[in-house]
């Protein structure tokens, strides 16, 4: 397809393609893979600085998939199946993240992705039947197809308790994990979320932290737990280090005082995503 369509009203100075996704996840990686095979342009623009998505954002550790690798697989291409081989029944965020890097340079897809750039609006031009597309980079592109690859879950959702503007510790967000190590040796954490991303946390961070910690024991967790020696070792060291936390049952064992009056004192980690 022409990259410049025929009567456009579109600015010589925007970029045509056909196609523009919003994502390099795994819906935005497929997304670029099927359109190059229907022979049509397309141009990915990615917030974060590589592929991978939710796993590019989620490092937190303990953070991997709760379905069977090999179900949390692409299933279009018998080579790609052969050619991975998945070294644990429920992969870890650094293994999916090699996975999906691996697909993105098989299939040469990250030559089509501007990495580190935001979309910030996508309008309509009812004249050209185009869409335009602008980003914090101040691309301006026109594209007969706009594809938002955005996810569900890739929006971190801020908490909005009282006073957690002048809590005085450091926070992190499961959804935006620094890339390097965090060390939360003989600190008081708190997390707050007990939801999939909490409950795979919370072992770990229990291995080196001071309690309190919030810990859950419904049987994700366990299920999860069998996976990893660290992740069981971890529950077992947080069940003995604190009296206050008990596994009884598939209820919340210990919740954390979030009341601006009892904050915890050097560190918080927050999780789950979207707002
Ligand atoms: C911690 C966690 C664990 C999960 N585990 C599982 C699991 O075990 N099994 C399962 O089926 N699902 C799981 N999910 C759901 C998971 O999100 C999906 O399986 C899948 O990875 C979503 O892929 P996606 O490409 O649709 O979106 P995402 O992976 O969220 O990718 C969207 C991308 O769009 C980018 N983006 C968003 N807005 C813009 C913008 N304006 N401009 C530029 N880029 C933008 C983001 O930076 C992101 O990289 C999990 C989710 C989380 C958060």
């Amino acid at each position: 397809m022409p990259d410049t369509p025929a009567n456009s009203a579109t600015s010589s100075r925007e970029t045509a393609f056909d196609a523009v996704i919003v994502g390099a996840g795994f819906a935005g990686l497929y997304m670029l893979h099927r359109l190059r095979r229907l022979g049509l342009s397309s141009k990915v623009y990615e917030a974060g600085s590589s592929v991978g998505g939710t796993w590019y954002w989620n490092r937190y550790p303990g953070a991997r998939c709760d379905v069977e690798s090999l179900e949390y697989s692409y299933s279009f291409s018998d080579e790609l199946e052969k050619e991975w081989q998945w070294t644990e029944r429920y992969a870890s965020q650094p293994e999916i993240l090699r996975y999906l890097n691996h697909v993105a340079d098989r299939l040469d897809l990250k030559r089509d992705i501007q990495f580190e750039t935001r979309v910030t609006a996508t309008v309509f031009d009812e004249l050209a039947k185009r869409w335009i597309v602008q980003t914090d980079r101040g691309d301006r592109v026109a594209a007969q197809f706009c594809v938002m690859a955005t996810g569900c879950l890739s929006i971190p959702k801020t908490p909005e308790y009282p006073g957690v503007d002048s809590f005085q510790g450091k926070t992190y967000y499961t959804a935006r994990w620094p890339h390097e190590r965090v060390d939360f040796s003989g600190e008081r954490v708190g997390v707050v979320g007990t939801g999939s991303s909490g409950i795979q946390c919370i072992p770990h961070i229990a291995r080196q932290a001071r309690a309190p910690l919030c810990i859950p024991t419904n049987s994700q967790l366990q299920h999860t737990c069998s996976q990893s020696p660290a992740l069981a070792r971890g529950r077992r060291r947080l069940a003995n280090s604190s009296p206050r936390v008990s596994s009884a049952g598939s209820h919340l064992a210990y919740q954390l005082p979030l009341r601006h009056e009892h904050p915890v004192s050097a560190g918080s980690v927050a999780t789950g995503a979207t707002a």
